[in-house]
């Protein structure tokens, strides 16, 4: 198995696993994608970096001209670190704090997404004591069903995200009057892994509604950020939606309208360019099941137990035999199981596997539960390669925590 031009089983000669292994020319693609789909706009595709926040990939992205999606004031340090324009820079999420506002107010970020009325007023009472002018969208909850797991809907009414979009005119009005606010788009962000585009197009069309009843109510919308979202194939069945399809549906519902087109893509820009490498630790036979146990575990790859996700899984050197298993980590907990009952190569121990589709939403929710240490992220291009985050040492995961004097 090969990630560009180097092969797996050579790069764990030199790095213990488990490891994250991803390939910049994957994400290159998949950008490339993006911005061929919406060449016909104006517009600008601003990666959303919770999706896989290490700076090598927002680097990476960076150059290719994508701005950031954030959700915090770590990630907006790490988008501007990583050479991403404050003016390339939005920023979501329904809990930001004054000092997150105050931070991002200080480097003159593009605009905030704002998800309920007292953030507007917290947002407006900061940028008048900073002397300055917050750029804000509304993100609106268009009540569409994503069809999508319940952990990742985010459109609907009984969600915390965005403000009702029939309320949102009032919000609009409340917005143009306040002092230092400057009223420039909508924003709507419906779930994530949506294979079905129609829940995409039914929100678009509902925007679309409320940016032409804004105009008549004198409020201009400059900006339409469409949110993220797009799934992508995991490996259990072969629908993927088609990106372009995607931008059509964009442009049919608000190409008309004159504005510039944001579009926040995080798992489809590098959800399959990442894999987790991991080793055959024991397989154990068990009464009814045969069990790999590999030295990857949930606190490596949660999307498994979290979100009963679906990865693919392939050994990396070709078997002549299938076996069927339960593939499983270390983890003291039932849930530590990646998949159930999944045809294989027969494996042995210390032979080395590869869960497929994890370079979205794999390392960034990693933990060190039951004292592990992180898996270390590698980026390949081309024959090249490079650690791009280290596995820790004891030593420095022991001194995360200090003990009181009284001890
Ligand atoms: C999570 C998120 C995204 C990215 O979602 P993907 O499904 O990874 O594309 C985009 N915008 C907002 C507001 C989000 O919360």
């Amino acid at each position: 198995m090969q990630v560009e031009d180097v092969t797996i089983g050579e790069l764990a000669k030199h790095i213990p696993t488990p490891f994250y292994c991803y390939s910049a020319a994957a994400i290159a693609s998949n950008y490339q994608r993006y911005s061929d789909a919406f060449a016909g706009l104006d517009s600008l595709i601003c990666y959303a970096v919770k999706a896989n926040s290490n700076q090598a990939i927002l680097a990476t992205l960076a150059q290719l001209g994508a701005g950031a999606d954030t959700v915090s004031e770590g990630e907006i340090r790490r988008a501007l670190a990583a050479g991403i324009k404050a003016e390339k820079i939005v920023f979501a999420g329904v809990g930001k704090s004054e000092q997150e506002i105050r931070y991002a107010l200080s480097q003159g970020i593009l605009q905030f997404n704002v998800e309920s009325e007292p953030e507007l007023e917290r947002i407006s009472a900061l940028a008048v004591q900073m002397n300055t002018t917050a750029r804000i969208s509304i993100r609106v909850n268009p009540d569409v069903e994503a069809k999508t797991h319940a952990k990742i809907t985010t459109g609907l009414a009984e969600n915390k995200f965005g403000i009702n979009i029939d309320l949102a005119p009032q919000l609009y009005i409340k917005a143009a009057s306040l002092p230092g606010i400057e009223v420039t788009g909508v924003d709507v962000h419906i779930g994530s892994q949506l294979i079905n585009l129609e829940p995409f197009a039914a929100a678009f069309a509902k925007v679309a509604e409320l940016v032409s009843s804004l105009k008549a109510q004198g409020i201009t919308i400059k900006i339409i950020d469409i949110g993220g979202g797009l799934g992508i194939n995991y490996g259990e069945h072969s629908d993927e939606p088609d990106i372009r399809t995607y931008a059509e549906h964009a442009k049919q519902h608000l190409g008309h309208l004159g504005c510039k087109i944001i579009v926040e893509p995080g798992r489809s820009m590098v959800g399959n360019a990442g894999v987790l490498v991991s080793k055959v630790e024991y397989v154990k036979t068990g009464q009814e099941r045969t069990f790999l146990i590999l030295d990857a575990a949930m606190n490596d790859l949660i999307r498994p137990s979290m979100y009963d996700a679906y990865h693919h899984i392939a050994t990396v050197e070709q078997k002549p035999n299938q076996a069927v298993y339960d593939i499983v980590g270390p983890v003291c907990e039932t849930g530590d199981t990646f998949a159930k009952s999944r045809a294989l190569g027969e494996c042995e121990q210390g032979d080395l596997v590869a869960i497929m589709g994890a370079g979205a939403y794999g390392a960034v929710m990693a933990s060190h539960y039951n004292s592990r240490l992180n898996a270390p992220e590698v980026l390949v291009s081309g024959k090249q390669y490079s650690i791009i985050r280290e596995r820790i040492s004891f030593d420095t995961l022991l001194a995360m925590d200090t003990l009181p004097a009284w001890l």
